[in-house]
């Protein structure tokens, strides 16, 4: 069948080189060429069991390699295991007549504490291969303490770079829509952050440290403030609100629980099977499902078919956001009112969802001082009297309009309402445009 194979190489869009001869490997891009490579490598587990080699247990299965696509990856539980491994690839290489690429093989030692063992050797012939603490393994990186703290970086740097080409995109006709924005956001970034967060993701909502902290949100964030035009230290919980976003941590642990459903009821694969009952019974893998009372609740229907499934993460996901506004709607309620930024909030924002004038306003520049003033972002005094005393803040009776002189604390109210410094351009703008007069009803109800 390959006997005859010609082949070129495709230059540009019009033009080819020269046909040419090849009469090793597969065709590339070729749907056959799986199957084959398959079926070529398929005794290479008979050649580790012929020769003794020790692999790693899982359950009752003892694993000398795990094979996917064209990706070989050998485990050992010791250092001289290892070395025994692969020699016997060098002989399988040699026997079939393949050629294995030292230049992009590596070793990493999984050791538990990250550290390790400097004076660990392994050869391939005659070439030593390199010991590596980082390796990327189907998209994800995986590092010798075996946490996932440097994949969700990756991630997030792979994710800020989208999301810097998202901002270029429009920064300079700001015409686009809000809805637009967050369509995309969810369209190019979030795939790439939640890449993998089945496999991560447990690992990540069992830390002590508040989610908005992590890497992964801290991107979200970064949109959230970017759309909104706000700056960085703005309350994360009400950029949010005003999108009607949700913390990414509810789509990681729909994702984990779905992953969870497809392992208990459709896997066949008796690798996966042993490595999912070893989570469930022997780890806290799945702690993150068994906390959190909702999921607990959910994890008991009937999941039989793939739509179930589908079903039951949009239900539990539905179910998640529920309780987050629940518990945004209590933190709300329960601030004091010496927590200024967020009493404006709590005075202006009443549904969780995105707010109708991020996308009635037109205007940037007006919609932005929106934005500003109802998360409390202002340069009133209220806020800046914070500052202005060079860290000592000034108390809150202290923080009076330097616009009007007599002595009103100034707030929103003050400045929307009653400013008598603001009076003509406050009866122009009221009889000029009514929806000026629906803001500071708004904003003073
Ligand atoms: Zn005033």
């Amino acid at each position: 069948m390959y006997s005859s194979i010609k082949s070129c190489v495709k230059i540009d869009e019009s033009s080819i080189t020269e046909m040419f001869s090849c009469n090793k490997g597969i065709r590339q891009g070729y749907g056959l060429s799986p199957v084959l490579f398959s079926l070529f490598m398929n005794d290479l587990p008979q050649y580790f069991r012929d020769d003794h080699c020790p692999g790693v247990m899982l359950g009752s299965h003892s694993l000398n390699c795990l094979m996917y696509a064209d990706d070989l990856l050998i485990l050992s539980p010791s250092p001289e295991g290892l070395q025994k491994s692969i020699n016997v690839i060098k002989k399988h290489a040699e026997e079939w007549k393949l050629k294995v690429n030292t230049k992009k093989s590596n070793i990493i030692i999984f050791s538990g504490n990250g550290q390790t063992k400097n004076n660990e050797n392994f050869q391939y012939g005659s070439e030593t291969l390199p010991i590596v603490d980082k390796q990327t393994y189907l998209g994800i990186e995986m590092t010798s303490s075996g946490r996932y703290t440097y994949a969700r970086d990756i991630l997030s740097k792979k994710a800020y770079k989208v999301l810097a080409t998202v901002k270029r995109l429009f920064s300079n006709s700001d015409t686009t829509t809000i809805t637009i924005k967050n369509k995309l956001f969810d369209a190019l970034v979030k795939p790439i952050l939640l890449y993998g967060c089945e496999i991560w993701g447990p690992e990540l909502l069992s830390y002590k440290t508040h989610f908005d902290k992590s890497t992964i949100e801290q991107v979200h964030i970064k949109f959230c403030k970017q759309t909104l035009n706000t700056p960085w230290y703005t309350e994360n919980i009400a950029c949010r609100a005003e999108l009607g976003r949700y913390p990414l941590s509810i789509d990681i642990k729909a994702s984990i629980f779905s992953y969870w459903l497809r392992l208990q009821h459709k896997t066949v694969n008796p690798l996966l099977k042993e490595a999912f009952h070893h989570a469930k019974n022997h780890s806290q893998f799945f702690d993150v499902l068994n906390n959190d009372e909702t999921i607990r609740m959910h994890s008991t229907s009937n999941t039989s078919s793939q739509q179930d499934i589908k079903n039951a993460r949009s239900s539990i996901k539905k179910q998640l956001k529920k309780d987050y506004i629940r518990n945004w709607l209590k933190a709300r309620n329960n601030t004091s009112e010496g927590s200024r930024e967020k009493f404006t909030h709590k005075e202006v924002k009443f549904d969780y969802q995105l707010e109708d004038y991020l996308r009635t306003i037109r205007n940037p520049a007006h919609r932005i001082s929106m934005t500003k003033l109802r998360l409390g972002v202002h340069s009133l005094r209220i806020q800046t009297g914070k500052y202005e005393n060079r860290g000592a803040p000034i108390p809150v009776e202290g923080r009076t309009c330097l616009v009007c002189n007599r002595g009103y604390i100034e707030d929103e109210q003050h400045f929307l309402m009653y400013c008598p410094g603001y009076d003509n351009i406050r009866m122009s703008s009221i009889l000029s445009k009514t929806k000026q007069v629906k803001l500071a009803i708004v904003l003073c109800s």
